[in-house]
């Protein structure tokens, strides 16, 4: 088969969930959607049977909306029965941002790995370099323009607009755990690369994961290199985090954050490396003709206009990408006298370049080259 194909069953059908309503997608295990006023216009949440009580899985963005689809929830479908957990996949505003909340609303417990609740914690109280003093100096010697960067100061502290608040306390997740939830059991599968302690949940008995952001039936999930952690090689994380989806059952139903829930884990996870060799490919290609910062890889990777949001977005990927190559030895990193850093390649052949952008995203060789 074509390791860039994947056509994905959605086995749940095409049709999510209104705000407000829940559909069952498992025993026990309730499908929501909220909706999001942004390009990614939603997320999905999950709401599982827990004995007594219910756990939820993620929580939405903090505003009216998305409150107010919760009361919906709570009067219609927990049959009187309370919230007992909160448990938070990662640190993003469309994850935690009610986390406050639903923990205050129920008397009940945060659930989240503690690199993602410290992390949340340190971003959430604006410490440098996480706030936007510091992005904006991440950029600037990654290349962004003068204007990027005007716009993003002007744009402030994104994520203290978006989470006000955390709970200030948790219960920590950790990387193998079993947690029981009802008569399943789940067990945490730690991811990074998008995020730094992304915890997935995986339910052998009833072949189910809830994926969080790591893996996504349509778009591909964002990776990010930040200012606290400038030289992170967050691509060759994200990829390493792919292998513990490659050992899961073929029959796997997938419960994306974003998207349709789907089977057809391995073939996604074989495009999405395919996906990064070709994008790998195209800077090694480019960065032998000449030295690039990793703004001026944006076109190369990203063909459609972007706004400031976006542009963060692309310019984050395009430096994960830079470092994957980076810390394989296929590029060179330097920091020029103007004070932007920009990347090098060595000529190579072409079969060389190709095995090399393949080698970075960890797949072999095609057979018979
Ligand atoms: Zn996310």
């Amino acid at each position: 088969m074509d390791e860039a194909s994947f056509q994905p069953d959605y086995f749940a059908g095409t049709v999510p969930p209104a705000p407000g309503g829940v559909h069952a997608v498992a025993p026990g295990v309730y499908w929501l959607r909220m909706p999001m006023p942004m390009a990614l216009d939603h997320i999905n949440l999950w709401l599982l049977e827990d004995g007594e009580g219910w756990t939820i899985v993620d929580c939405g963005l903090c505003n009216d909306t998305t409150r107010q689809a919760w009361e919906q929830v709570f009067e219609q479908h927990l049959q009187g029965r309370p919230v007992r957990r909160v448990v938070c996949t990662h640190l993003h505003p469309d994850h935690v941002g009610l986390a406050d909340w639903l923990c205050r609303r129920w008397n009940a417990p945060l659930l989240m790995t503690q690199g993602e609740y410290l992390s949340a914690r340190i971003i959430g109280a604006g410490l440098p370099p996480t706030d936007t003093a510091g992005l904006v100096e991440h950029f600037r010697v990654h290349g962004a323009q003068p204007a990027h960067l005007q716009a993003l100061r002007a744009r402030g502290n994104l994520y203290m607009q978006l989470v006000p608040s955390l709970p200030l306390t948790f219960q920590r997740l950790e990387a193998g755990q079993r947690l029981r939830i009802g008569a399943a059991e789940w067990q945490v599968i730690e991811g990074g690369g998008h995020s730094p302690e992304h915890a997935a949940l995986w339910c052998s008995q009833q072949r189910l994961l809830i994926a969080g952001d790591l893996l996504l039936p349509r778009i591909s999930t964002n990776v990010s290199v930040y200012p606290m952690e400038p030289e992170s090689d967050a691509l060759g994380r994200y990829l390493r985090s792919l292998d513990r989806f490659d050992a899961l059952d073929a029959q796997t139903q997938v419960l994306p954050s974003h998207g349709l829930p789907f089977r057809g884990v391995h073939s996604r996870v074989r495009q999405l490396r395919a996906h990064h060799a070709e994008r790998l490919l195209l800077l090694l290609q480019a960065c032998a003709q000449r030295a690039l910062s990793a703004a001026d890889m944006i076109p190369l990777l990203f063909r459609r206009e972007l706004d400031v949001h976006q542009l963060g977005f692309a310019l984050g990927e395009a430096i994960a990408h830079a470092h994957r190559l980076w810390a394989t030895g296929a590029l060179s990193r330097r920091l020029d006298a103007d004070g932007i850093i920009r990347f090098t390649a060595e000529a190579a052949s072409d079969q060389h370049r190709e095995a090399l952008a393949r080698a970075a995203a960890g797949l072999a060789m095609p057979l018979g080259s």
